[in-house]
């Protein structure tokens, strides 16, 4: 390591430590020792300094102990004379500097200066991730959606070379995180003048206009490892090396770097994470904490995003369509209003289905894409609305009608994901736009046809052999075919709603999350989903046939050990090989009794309220206090990390309205809180449970925010609507 480098890191960190000194005195003035803060929705305390050292910072006064602790990790300048290699001072500052900045910007969330609002926009910048953001995304990360994580600080030369840089990330799915500034402009400004949507939707997100704001993206990293790799709060080696293994992160430094730059790279390099400059910079070879250049430069900006990603040695594999728009992930969150739509389908505007059908394979062509109706071409080139029917027929050896509902259920996302094209719904409530920008980049009508060729052939590889796509354009011929269609969905229907838990003898597990959670496996029956909502029963036997090495495997049912609490030999035998262990029975009908752990990714929690005799349901994303006195935050930290935790469980929004919920408890008259938002979710099946089981006015039961957020008021409720659970056995 360069002793210039050293020298600016290590001043770096000095003033950022300075900058946090001078503000904690003013805070400690203002508001006392004893002032409590925490970041917005996270259960990590001071993400970075939690993981480092497993201090639980919760009051100024603890960011004053923390803050002397940084002290000792500051160091002298390197001495002029004296020639050695820097490495420890500058990793050292690069610590201290993460955690001068961490506690520099909790101390300006006190003082209500982040997030931070642009003077000259009024544009608000994200601030401190959420862990709720933290979980949404850990899907995509385990999936490989994702491959990988940008931080751009800095500006780009101009704005349109801003824009490319963006676009081949966004182009490569990878999330892209702005913070910092050179020469008085930022890529978020730049992007902002270039009229580019920001925020989460499109992955693209300003953390905050100075260097010191990356120390949210890092925040972001280390909780990854504490969420979903289970490392320990104070295993900073542990904590360091999922880091460096597991998230696959690097910076892109535009423009001139300075001594905060320096310090904060070299917080990254901690965290092994590479960065490139846009500058004639020192190029830093692997020093031990990676075996990747740590820091090299790239003075080429259309090389740049190449060059970051072989030193990061990131994996992309992007299929594109054939179509003459963009393509990617990054466009699915982006909206076409009604004046910027050339002509859209469906939506209740005019007739339009999808369907996929399985065929043969002699009776369809693959590749082919008929568009019927005479006058189509007229009609689309018109603009406005149109009919539109969409059958998208497959054929394959591997092929089964049980995989329909999974390939239609992509179409959704096929369709999205084009550059000003829209699409929301399924069946025959689907609803599609295509933007004038599309259409004046020759975005035709058979091009629907050709990204549904695409796709389901890259998605589904191994069970499709061939595709052929017919589009209807006659209103009459559309409502004929949809009505075909309804028959079809209606059987579909109706054989899933047969599949239950004894009608199969195998089931499937996922194994995606245990690249962050090694002990965690979920256990997947056709009546109980996994808990992050995204994989069902389907999905897994599909997932399997897709890819036979992959994260999902079918599980042998076995032997019947307990019907109640629904234990099987199989099952057992199987958590324990893939848990290493771990786990070595599970009741998967049950809370109380080994019931299935959770990784981190789960969409709600169940948690049992002993002195109401029943269960609370909380769905990520709720912040409000709920009745046992904790927050979904704080709960989250309890119930993830693959333990087995017997009272709490982390369960998908779908699995609250099957037979089998809680089955052995006593079902769904267990459940005596819920938020009204999650009420509203399951409303439907919810009371046709309820009716099942005999209470049809079970929810009206059930407490939520807006009747109390503590256990006192609840039973008062309960008691006033004399709620089946306090009529039921103990659940202690
Ligand atoms: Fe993770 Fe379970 Fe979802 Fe698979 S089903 S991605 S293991 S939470
Ligand atoms: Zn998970």
């Amino acid at each position: 390591m360069s002793k210039l480098i050293a020298s600016a890191a290590i001043r770096g960190a000095h003033h950022v430590f300075n900058n946090a000194e001078e503000l904690l005195k003013k805070v400690i003035d203002g508001k006392g020792e004893d002032y409590l803060f925490e970041f917005p929705d996270t259960a990590f305390y001071l993400p970075m300094i939690y993981a480092m050292t497993g201090k639980q910072v919760k009051t100024v006064g603890d960011m004053k102990e923390a803050l002397e602790m940084t002290r000792g990790l500051l160091h002298e300048e390197p001495d002029e004379h004296i020639w050695k290699p820097y490495l420890g001072e500058a990793l050292d500052s690069g610590m201290a500097i993460l955690f001068a900045e961490e506690i520099w910007l909790a101390l300006r969330y006190i003082e209500g200066l982040e997030p931070v609002t642009d003077p000259d926009t009024g544009y608000v910048y994200n601030g401190f991730i959420t862990d709720t953001i933290q979980r949404n995304l850990g899907i995509q990360l385990v999936d490989g959606t994702m491959p990988g994580f940008a931080v751009i600080i800095g500006a780009a030369p101009d704005e349109d070379t801003a824009v490319n840089i963006l676009r081949e990330l966004q182009e490569k799915n990878i999330l892209i995180f702005l913070s910092g500034e050179s020469n008085g402009d930022s890529c978020t400004k730049q992007l902002l003048r270039k009229g580019i949507e920001l925020g989460w939707d499109t992955r693209i997100v300003p953390l905050g206009p100075g260097t010191e704001h990356t120390l949210y993206a890092a925040d972001w990293a280390i909780r990854a490892s504490l969420i979903f790799g289970g490392m320990k709060p104070g295993d900073f080696k542990g904590n360091l090396r999922y880091t460096k293994e597991r998230v696959f992160a690097f910076a892109l430094g535009l423009g001139p770097m300075d001594d905060i730059k320096w310090a904060t790279g070299a917080g990254a390099i901690n965290m092994g994470f590479p960065a490139v400059c846009d500058t004639d910079v020192p190029v830093i070879h692997p020093t031990g904490v990676t075996t990747y250049e740590e820091v090299d430069k790239e003075l080429d900006h259309a090389k740049i995003v190449q060059k970051v990603i072989e030193v990061r040695g990131l994996k992309i594999i992007v299929e594109k369509p054939p179509i003459p728009v963009a393509y990617g992930p990054a466009f699915e969150g982006e909206r076409i209003r009604k004046d910027d739509t050339f002509i859209e389908f469906g939506g209740n505007r005019s007739a339009a289905f999808e369907w996929v059908r399985t065929r043969e394979l002699d009776d369809i062509e693959d590749g082919k894409i008929n568009i019927v109706g005479d006058n189509w071409q007229e009609e689309y080139e018109k603009g406005g609305v149109m009919p539109l029917g969409i059958l998208v027929e497959v054929a394959g050896r591997k092929m089964q009608a049980d995989f329909e509902p999974i390939i239609e259920r992509r179409l959704h996302h096929n369709i999205n994901e084009g550059q000003g094209i829209w699409h929301m719904g399924q069946r025959d409530i689907n609803w599609i736009r295509i933007s004038h920008a599309a259409r004046k980049n020759g975005f035709a009508l058979e091009d629907i046809g050709k990204i549904h060729h695409a796709m389901a052939h890259s998605r589904f590889k191994s069970i499709v052999d061939k595709v052929q796509v017919t589009l209807l354009t006659k209103e009459e011929d559309v409502i004929k075919m949809r009505e075909e269609a309804r028959s079809a969905w209606e059987i579909r229907d109706e054989r899933m709603a047969t599949l239950t838990d004894e009608s199969v003898d195998t089931f499937y597990s996922c194994l995606l999350c245990q690249s962050f959670a090694p002990s965690h496996t979920c256990v997947i029956t056709p009546e109980r989903l996994g808990l992050c909502g995204a994989y069902n029963w389907l999905d897994g036997k599909a997932a399997f046939e897709i890819d036979p090495t992959g994260g999902n495997q079918p599980i042998q049912k076995g032997q019947t050990i307990d019907a109640v609490k629904g234990r099987w030999t199989g099952v057992d035998e199987y958590l324990k090989q893939s848990t290493g262990g771990a786990v070595e029975t599970l009741n998967a009908y049950t809370i109380m009794d080994n019931p299935m752990t959770s990784c981190g990714c789960f969409e709600c929690i169940v948690a049992i309220i002993p002195e109401a005799n029943g269960v609370m349901i909380v769905q990520r994303g709720h912040t409000d206090m709920t009745p046992i006195g904790m927050k979904f935050s704080t709960l989250a930290g309890t119930v993830g990390g693959g333990l087995q935790t017997p009272g709490f469980m982390g369960v998908g929004v779908n699995f609250i309205s099957s037979k089998k919920f809680l089955y052995a408890d006593g079902g769904l008259k267990r459940v005596v809180w819920m938020t009204k938002a999650l009420k509203e979710r399951v409303k439907e099946h919810f009371e046709a449970r309820a009716q099942e089981e005999g209470v049809p006015d079970l929810l009206d039961k059930i407490a939520d925010e807006t009747i109390c957020e503590d256990s006192e008021k609840l039973l008062e409720y309960l008691t006033s609507v004399s709620h089946p659970a306090l009529e039921m056995d103990p659940m202690l």
